[in-house]
């Protein structure tokens, strides 16, 4: 999530009502350490042959209630159970002997003196329309044929991670993706999509670009998007959490029935894994959509960070950090991912604004994923920083740039600086990076290849936790940043020649750098958000892929397509240990705006024992003097094909305008 503007722009809705006594941040976390810790996998509702039972972890109340429905939104409760409290676990229970499949739910607590209104509990699994109660229903009846065989990919099978980061409705809903399902999780189910200029879209373009992963904006229940009404024109990143452990409504095609959402998300997810990609999940447990929300009307403040004043945190822009560091809490966030790997096989989450987060944590989640699933074959990865300062408890160290090694190696982070340095500043909007116009910095540069892992700059202790992206949802497309700080007569109209170079330039660095890719969905075909820099709620015009695009600018994203493969042949880039940043052996600068490393790349899978990357954004051809030897040309300024027919050169090369020349040496 961005920092500013989405945020502040949603920050008013978001504090919503804050029927709320204050207390001191201090003197509450003294009163919460006393409080028992429940981690009992019967929370809040269990169905077996017994029947229905509730369990309602609210230390403090003074009563609580469970609320039954016939109906997932409407009418009132058909009965009414009080709960009875058990002090060692802090915990209230109610059940009844009957499997209440079809029925709704919510719970009531009352505390200091007052009744709260209702909330379907933290850990609803289903819920009904706009997620208002929490459902009854039988999860055996979600699963997909051959769902008890669908296995993600893993890393076993992958050298390295290339993750595609897109929103369900972005990808489908323009009526050139030629997909039926539009904005639905259903979209990537469907094989055989085409642009009407013949160019695949969907799940076949994911194909046949070579990403690894697909990461997906969130798609557990929000609250922005009215889901009994919806219609064209409802857009959000989602970015609001509402059911931390439900698929969203309105990714579904019938928001109205609890079981629809959990199957299509199913659905989805199974295409991708028969597909060979995995599901990298958003998400954003460092806020909530409100203070006011189901977790709030739970258990009061337990989950929230506090002022010493008593004012709510606000580290998130949105008034509502969760308080990470607090048992139950932990607890819960540890859970709740541990569930969506289990029940709906998802392969890695990106953590949302992850330097709110603390590092025991992150690493907690790390080690009980690998525990689990095996050692890194659950993806962890986040943004390492925060809107503002967050009100943690004293002496939390929180999962942000400065303690990022202090995680653990398999918690990889987003890498600003290889992002800042290659298309310029993010808060400078005309601040150009190197393919742009911003001129060579060597060094810098020299980091970036090293995934920033060693060397005096070094923010992480091996390339396994850098991600190096160029653009995601937040902010300019990297193409309308490439527009900007270009020819300004020509903004946003059409693809200059010129742009395009800068492109592929900025594409070959960073798919030649040491640590995880990421890229948001088509950037690989020069997307535009017509320089809409903050699109959470943008109309579909602003934020659709155009897939005539794709075909406009096929040449672009055939350059990306043989970088993704191309990379998966170069072990030099792929080390992911401490030690890989000794692999670069030696930089030169062959000219102004020009620099080149030679890198070791032995291992396991490639013919290439050398590489010599050079990049140039100087507007004039170079001679480039080659290091001894007899060398392939892998990718040069017009394909990153020709590692298929390498041709061989030898002493010199001309290392063309704009551009990157990668050679191997046998
Ligand atoms: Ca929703």
């Amino acid at each position: 999530m961005k920092l500013t503007l989405k945020t502040l722009a949603m920050t008013a809705i978001l504090l919503g009502p804050a029927p709320i006594s204050a207390q001191t941040n201090s003197s509450y976390d003294r009163q919460f350490i006393s409080w028992p810790v429940y981690s009992g996998d019967d929370l809040e509702l269990t169905v077996n042959d017994r029947g229905t039972s509730f369990r309602l972890w609210s230390p403090k109340a003074q009563e609580a209630i469970v609320n039954l429905y016939d109906n997932g939104h409407t009418g009132k409760p058909y009965s009414t159970l009080p709960m009875k409290f058990d002090p060692a676990t802090g915990t209230w229970s109610a059940s009844l002997p009957e499997k209440l499949y079809g029925k709704f739910y919510t719970f009531r607590v009352k505390n200091d003196g007052n009744w709260l209104p209702e909330t379907p509990g933290v850990w609803a699994k289903a819920v009904g329309v706009n997620g208002k109660r929490a459902a009854i229903i039988d999860f055996a009846g979600t699963d997909p044929e051959g769902w008890e065989n669908d296995r993600g990919p893993g890393m076993k099978n992958f050298t390295d991670a290339v993750i595609y980061e897109m929103h369900h409705r972005d990808m489908s809903m323009d009526p050139s993706s030629g997909i039926a399902n539009k904005g639905k999780f259903l979209a990537l189910t469907e094989e055989g999509t085409v642009s009407p200029l013949g160019e695949k879209t969907g799940i076949d373009h994911l194909k046949e670009l070579g990403v690894t992963h697909i990461h997906i904006l969130p798609s557990y229940d929000y609250n922005s998007v009215d889901e009994a009404n919806l219609h064209e024109n409802q857009y959000n990143w989602g970015y609001d959490p509402q059911n931390y452990n439900t698929p969203e409504g309105s990714y579904s095609t019938n928001p109205s029935d609890p079981a629809t959402r959990v199957r299509e998300m199913k659905e989805m997810i199974k295409a991708l894994h028969n597909a060979g990609i995995g599901v990298v999940m958003d998400v954003v447990y460092n806020h909530t959509y409100r203070l006011d929300s189901w977790l709030w009307r739970t258990v009061p403040w337990y989950y929230y960070r506090q002022e010493e004043d008593g004012s709510p945190s606000n580290g998130s822009g949105c008034g509502s950090d969760l308080a990470t560091e607090r048992s139950m809490c932990a607890q819960y966030i540890l859970d709740s991912v541990l569930y969506w790997a289990e029940e709906y096989h998802i392969d890695g989450f990106r953590f949302d604004l992850m330097g709110l987060l603390d590092v025991p944590l992150m690493n907690r989640i790390r080690r009980e994923l690998d525990r689990r699933w095996g050692r890194g074959e659950k993806l962890i990865l986040g943004e390492p920083w925060a809107a503002a300062e967050t009100a943690a408890v004293p002496g939390t160290v929180l999962a942000s740039k400065e303690h990022l090694t202090e995680l653990d190696a398999g918690v990889s982070a987003f890498c600003d600086n290889t992002r800042d340095a290659v298309k310029g500043d993010l808060w400078s909007e005309d601040a150009a990076g190197f393919v742009n116009g911003g001129g060579l910095d060597a060094d810098r540069l020299a980091c970036c290849i090293k995934g920033w892992a060693s060397g005096p700059e070094s923010v992480v202790k091996s390339p396994s936790q850098t991600v190096n992206y160029l653009s995601c949802h937040d902010d300019w497309t990297l193409w309308d940043r490439l527009v900007y700080t270009g020819d300004k007569a020509l903004r946003f109209q059409r693809c200059p020649p010129d742009l395009l170079r800068q492109n592929r330039l900025a594409a070959a660095i960073y798919f030649t750098c040491q640590g995880c890719l990421f890229l948001l969905s088509g950037e690989e075909f020069a997307r535009t958000k017509q320089g809409v820099k903050n699109t959470y709620a943008s109309p579909l015009e602003i934020n659709q892929l155009d897939w005539t695009r794709a075909w406009a600018n096929r040449q672009l994203a055939d350059y990306y397509r043989g970088l993704i493969a191309l990379r998966m042949r170069l072990p030099g880039l792929q080390d992911k240990t401490a030690a890989a940043g000794s692999r670069v052996l030696a930089g030169t600068s062959p000219g102004k705006d020009c620099a080149a490393v030679l890198l070791d790349n032995t291992g396991a899978g490639s013919p290439w024992k050398r590489l010599f990357m050079a990049y140039s954004a100087a507007p004039e051809a170079v001679s480039l003097t080659l290091p001894q030897g007899d060398w392939d040309v892998l990718a040069d300024a017009e394909s990153s094909f020709a590692w298929q027919k390498p041709r061989a050169i030898k002493a010199s090369a001309p290392l063309e305008p704009v551009s990157a020349l990668i050679l191997g040496q046998r």
